[in-house]
């Protein structure tokens, strides 16, 4: 597939856009992991490929290496993600400018976790202390030269108190200027359904990009259920409970339930799917071949 230069234009084309998440490898070992997984993974029409920005420490640093690292050498576009946490917005600012002039094809613009070992979000004394606000500083930078991602949240952010005002605040954010919406895991595609209703009637028009995360086991899948408050169906749990301990079949079963997943969203009009691969290729590689096997998705080039 070819892929058109922006962003923006393939996530408005026919095509299914498919992106991929990586985040900063933090030992030798996953350096050498995630530059495998790139090159296996290089040819598969990925529009993009994001990178996770870590709660603080050197890990930020390689976000832009290794997005420099995977464009220059596998030739992903690349949409590095930047948080308001520990950042004053002339940081912010500075940072902004360096991911334009690193030729990067966008930004994820979030706010961000707080920092390990702290239970909420205390934004910078001169900092930001919202994604919009960040949506904001960017286009006020770069005007439309970037494309912008942000984050939404099918089942609600944690942190608010009811959907209503979650999709009120999504709104303000997509209104300072975001291009599309990148969606936390779900499981059960009713949610991204109901979610992407609640959008349309709050009058957001930008795509909606729904993030798959193939399970490989059920304690993973409990794991990732309760980290990203992500509900877990009772028959992907039992599915994967009835292979426990064949760590071939788990595998099988998390791809197949992704497989289920993607071909339901893309027949219900989604505009693609976003990959969380946790740097590795494995589950990618067998999602893939399974959707192009029914000619959901077209053959690597
Ligand atoms: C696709 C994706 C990628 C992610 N990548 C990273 C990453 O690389 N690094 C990382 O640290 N974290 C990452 N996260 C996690 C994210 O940082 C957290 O979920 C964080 O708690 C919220 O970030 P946000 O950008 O959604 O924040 P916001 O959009 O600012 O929302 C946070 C909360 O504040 C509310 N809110 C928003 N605006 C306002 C306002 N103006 N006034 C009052 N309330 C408001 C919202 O409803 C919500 O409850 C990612 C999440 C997703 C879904």
């Amino acid at each position: 597939m070819s892929i058109p230069s922006s962003i923006t234009e393939q996530l408005r084309s026919t095509q299914p856009t498919v992106s991929i998440e990586f985040f900063p490898p933090k030992t030798e070992e996953g350096a050498r992991q995630i530059l495998k997984t790139a090159h296996a993974l290089k040819d598969y029409g990925i529009a993009f490929a994001s990178i996770t920005y870590g709660a603080g420490g050197s890990t930020r640093e390689r976000t832009i290496e290794y997005g420099e690292l995977l464009n220059q050498f596998f030739g992903y576009n690349i949409v590095p993600h930047l948080t308001c946490v520990g950042h004053s917005r002339d940081e912010l600012a500075g940072i902004i400018d360096k991911l334009a002039g690193a030729g990067f094809s966008g930004i994820m613009a979030l706010r961000g976790d707080p920092p390990k070992g702290e239970s909420s979000f205390t934004p910078h004394a001169n900092g930001l202390p919202h994604a919009s606000d960040l949506v904001s500083l960017i286009r006020e930078r770069c005007g439309k030269k970037l494309a912008i991602g942000v984050a939404g949240y099918p089942e609600n952010h944690p942190e608010s108190p009811d959907m209503g005002t979650d999709m009120r605040w999504l709104s303000h954010k997509v209104a300072q200027g975001a291009d599309f919406i990148t969606t936390q895991l779900f499981f059960d595609n009713a949610d991204y359904f109901s979610f992407v209703n609640r959008c349309n009637k709050a009058g957001i028009t930008v795509p909606i990009l729904p993030g798959i995360l193939p399970l490989s086991s059920l304690e993973q899948a409990r794991k990732f259920s309760a980290f990203g408050k992500t509900r877990l169906p009772e028959e992907l749990e039992s599915r994967l409970a009835a292979c426990a301990g064949d760590s071939q079949l788990s595998h099988d079963t998390g791809v197949e339930w992704a497989f289920e997943q993607v071909r339901d969203l893309l027949a219900q009009g989604a505009p693609g799917f976003h990959l969380y691969i946790l740097n590795r290729a494995e589950s990618a590689l067998a999602l893939f071949a399974r959707l192009q096997k029914e000619g959901i998705l077209k053959q690597p080039a």
